[in-house]
């Protein structure tokens, strides 16, 4: 992890908005590619949403962009409620 994006996850305000924290999410998780989280297939559909969701096109397992990541164990980061 980067010296920016260490002060970044210290920077509450800025994960107070749902989309920022998405976009962050893309980038440092997934290159900006979502993959499946449980069989790593690149080809997931975006389900439509007040959460953005997504559906592997191989295992058809749903999941969020949050699952398995700092900020399911820590909600306070995304104040808006991804889950
Ligand atoms: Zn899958």
């Amino acid at each position: 992890m980067d010296i920016e994006l260490n002060n970044l996850l210290q920077d509450t305000e800025y994960f107070s908005d749902t989309q920022k924290c998405e976009d962050l999410l893309l980038k440092v998780r997934w290159n900006n590619e979502v993959k499946c989280v449980f069989c790593k297939h690149h080809k997931v559909y975006h389900l439509q949403g007040k959460n953005k969701r997504y559906k592997c096109a191989q295992c058809l397992k749903q999941f969020s962009i949050i699952k398995g990541t700092i900020f399911k164990i820590v909600p306070s980061l995304c104040k808006n409620g991804l889950s």
